[in-house]
């Protein structure tokens, strides 16, 4: 007998919501045989349900308290500007690195926070947040130039500045390509490598649900009616639902397939401005409320820092901008307004709150002795912060809805070893509504009237899916959790779960009988983990921040 393999497919931001019916109607054949024939439910993502955060619970079992990844980016501490994250930032060992010290092969490919690469025994692929230009970007080093002989047109990241310029049909043409080639890298690395666990992320899948859920969606307020993007997110799971074919193909008589996502995806219908809602409420006080008003102006006008360079690019003008300083560019506001856009306006000195948004859908408190220009006396954190968090709770739409589903402290919403960056006010907003990023009023405004603005927004509840010998048939999995995906995978792959994570093995998916025959192993692997002093050069950083901009993550 042969030591069963878990194939693990990661899709970034999927849902039952559109996925079900659409498989079950046949237009994704191979995700109906995984539903019809294994154990399908939603998966419970982090608080925030946010891809990094998320993707490092499903490696690690362990919740964000546990790894320390609760966004994008470190907090800022040292100064006001955010660090993004990287792979060493992660304090908890991956089921990569378990899988190896039983002695069993990894493939892992495309999964976020995975740069700089492990050195694995298997192969490593970087995937988001990994530099554009960076060559170090697999294990072994070999393998990106085998990958880019064998697969044509490989690259790592598609190009997002065609959102910021509302060039919607190339990014989506770009992100389908980007799918197929994955599922063409997957069945090659399947094929000609030695692995175990093989554990592939397609992430393409999420910002074409974030940029053109409305044009699906008769009920979202901006849907614009007939238009040619009514099939874009189905068109992407087409060729998602080919990868997961191929993993199909492969699978063999003791093998198992895992499906998951980070986060689910849902209809926004309210944006919530919450740096908007917190100089309202007197918290957070710009510098110069002029400056910002003439940016405003100039963006309603539509004046657009990206316009212009894509009008002079096209133009044959595009050496233009190189001619101007800095400072004078960035007085022309981008097209998409993020807390990036104005921190340097904030009046850390009158400040006693702030919304970094992507810095993790969390209010920070500008608390003396921890931040850089620290206002907020410790002895009235406290107060403050139930303040806050009492005036979230009571903020409600028109209708009378609230916008907060959770408002919890530090301390309610996480515990373990590394709470120390986990932000002040963990936040989750209610069904529709989406704490969003930068200056916009009023406070609460309809989502998704512009083009380059997001209408589909994260939502806790993922997907999972089991599938394979011993899984119960056509099963409806309740209550599973993303910290529980780790331990279920090293229970199917013969391996003992591990005695520090959060997470269970799922054996409600398993028939009695392989309940039986195949009872939950308990262990503890030792690793080390690596020391956190890596940190990316200024050009790589600089792409990545760029990326994260475009994608209304900063
Ligand atoms: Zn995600």
């Amino acid at each position: 007998m042969t030591a069963p393999r878990v194939i693990m497919i990661g899709l970034d931001g999927a849902t039952w919501r559109v996925l079900r019916p659409w498989a079950l109607s046949g237009e994704l054949p191979n995700l109906k045989r995984i539903i019809e024939g294994g154990a399908t439910g939603p998966l419970r993502s982090t608080l925030p349900p946010l891809t990094p955060t998320g993707w490092t619970s499903a490696a690690t079992g362990k919740a964000p308290g546990k790894h320390g990844v609760y966004s994008f980016f470190r907090p800022m501490r040292a100064s006001y500007r955010r660090n993004v994250l990287n792979a060493r930032d992660c304090r908890a060992a991956k089921i990569w690195q378990i899988v190896n010290v039983y002695g069993r092969k990894a493939g892992v490919v495309h999964l976020p926070l995975t740069y700089p690469v492990d050195r694995i025994d298997g192969f490593m692929v970087g995937g988001m947040m990994t530099p554009t230009t960076a060559r170090d970007v697999t294990h072994p080093p070999e393998l990106l130039d085998e990958l880019e002989t064998q697969i044509p047109g490989f690259t790592l990241n598609v190009d997002t500045t065609t959102i910021k310029t509302g060039r919607l049909d190339e990014f989506l043409a770009d992100s389908i390509e980007h799918v197929r080639r994955h599922r063409h890298e997957m069945g090659y690395l399947m094929d000609t490598k030695a692995w175990d666990l093989f554990w592939i992320m397609f992430y393409n899948v999420d910002p074409i649900a974030h940029f053109f859920w409305k044009f699906m969606d008769p009920k979202h307020v901006g849907y614009p009616g007939q238009n040619p993007f009514s099939n874009a997110v189905l068109d992407i799971y087409r060729e998602a639902d080919l990868a997961i074919g191929e993993a199909l193909e492969r699978l063999g008589p003791d093998d198992h397939i895992v499906l998951l996502s980070d986060h689910g995806m849902e209809s926004t219908h309210t944006n919530v401005h919450l740096t908007s809602w917190l100089i309202d409420e007197g918290y957070l006080v710009l510098r110069s409320e002029r400056r910002q008003a003439t940016s405003e102006a100039m963006y309603r006008a539509g004046f657009q820092r990206e316009r212009l360079v894509y009008a002079l690019k096209k133009a044959k003008l595009g050496w233009l901008p190189k001619l101007f300083p800095e400072r004078m560019k960035d007085k022309v506001p981008r097209a998409r307004k993020t807390f990036k856009e104005i921190e340097n306006n904030v009046d850390w000195s009158q400040t006693r709150a702030y919304f970094p948004s992507a810095g993790g859908r969390a209010i920070w408190i500008n608390l003396k002795g921890r931040e850089p220009g620290g206002i907020v006396d410790p002895a009235d954190f406290e107060a403050l912060r139930s303040e806050i968090i009492e005036k979230l709770k009571a903020l409600r739409d028109d209708a009378g809805q609230p916008v907060a589903r959770m408002a919890l402290t530090r301390e309610e919403a996480y515990s373990g070893e590394f709470i120390a960056d986990a932000p002040d006010i963990a936040l989750l907003a209610e069904d529709g509504f989406y704490f969003a990023e930068g200056i916009e009023r009023p406070v609460l405004r309809p989502n998704g009237t512009k083009n380059t603005e997001k209408s589909g927004n994260h939502h806790v509840d993922g997907i999972v899916a089991v599938f394979g010998p011993g899984v119960r048939r056509d099963f409806g999995l309740e209550g599973s959790r993303i910290v529980d995906v780790a331990p279920t995978v090293l229970h199917l792959m013969g391996l003992p779960t591990q005695k520090d994570m959060d997470g269970r093995v799922l054996e409600e998916a398993l028939t009695a009988e392989y309940r039986e025959t195949h009872p939950v192993a308990y262990d503890q692997a030792r690793i080390e983990i690596e020391g956190s002093d890596f940190d990316y050069t200024d050009d790589d950083r600089g792409q990545i921040e760029a990326r994260l901009k475009e994608m209304g993550y900063m």
